[in-house]
């Protein structure tokens, strides 16, 4: 079984949502299938087949902080996962690694599951390494086996470009180290119906963070349906 998470972004409409729900629930799929849209739209999820996530949340449960999305309301509206330090949301919204991870402290508080995204930016390719260590550093002394991480090279979102399987494996096998041998590793950028079966069988590949494919309900289906 393999983790297929779908990130729509803020995209999606009321009637989109209701098509996919429809749609989707008709797929017989042996994955673990957890779509994340927008929070406006989770409500929409209720009779949903697989898990609901959300995209975001914050480091408290409630107060004045106008704006946010509280972990603790996620849960209670049926989340089950949250991702969390997104390269988007670190690049547009200034999210730190340590903001990041007070937002994962918070998630795993909640029993929500985080899916915490680390990649490397273009001009960081050479030191993959050194990146992915500092972004995950506050991680390392903490128990992880109810996280799953998604590695997303920032230059491989929304652009067409994936990396080699070598590559990827690589990368894995050094987040293992890492992370310890029971973390769920996901992979996220570029994923489409035609790449997808190559990168689930990368070793140390728990599944995959799909964000434009994701909105394609037939790229979607197809992805889920993979057999593993
Ligand atoms: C993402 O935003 O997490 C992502 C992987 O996007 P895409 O699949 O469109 O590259």
């Amino acid at each position: 079984m393999k983790i297929i998470v779908a990130n729509w972004k803020m995209n999606g409409t009321v009637a989109f949502a209701d098509r996919f729900i429809e749609e989707i629930n008709l797929v017989d799929s042996k994955n673990l299938a957890v779509v994340c849209p927008p929070a406006a739209l989770i409500g929409r999820f209720r009779d949903f087949r697989y898990k609901i996530g959300a995209q975001n949340c914050f480091s408290e449960n409630e107060g004045a902080f106008t704006g946010e999305n509280s972990p603790k309301l996620l849960k209670e509206i049926g989340c089950e996962y949250v991702i969390v330090g997104h390269s988007e949301r670190r690049a547009i919204f200034g999210e730190t690694d340590e903001s990041v991870f007070k937002k994962w402290k918070a998630a795993i508080e909640n029993r929500l599951t985080p899916i915490v995204c680390v990649g490397e930016k273009a001009n960081e390719r050479e030191n993959w390494r050194e990146i992915l260590s500092g972004q995950l550093k506050l991680f390392l002394n903490e128990t992880l086996s109810e996280t799953i991480f998604a590695y997303e090279p920032v230059w491989s979102i929304g652009t067409g470009v994936i990396p080699t399987k070598e590559s990827i494996e690589t990368v894995f096998e050094f987040l293992k180290e890492l992370l310890g041998n029971q973390t769920r590793l996901l992979y996220g950028g570029s994923v489409n119906s035609q790449n997808a079966e190559q990168i689930l069988n990368c070793k140390n590949v728990s599944g995959l963070l799909i964000g434009g494919a994701s909105l394609k309900i037939d790229e979607f289906k197809k992805i889920m349906e993979m057999k593993r």
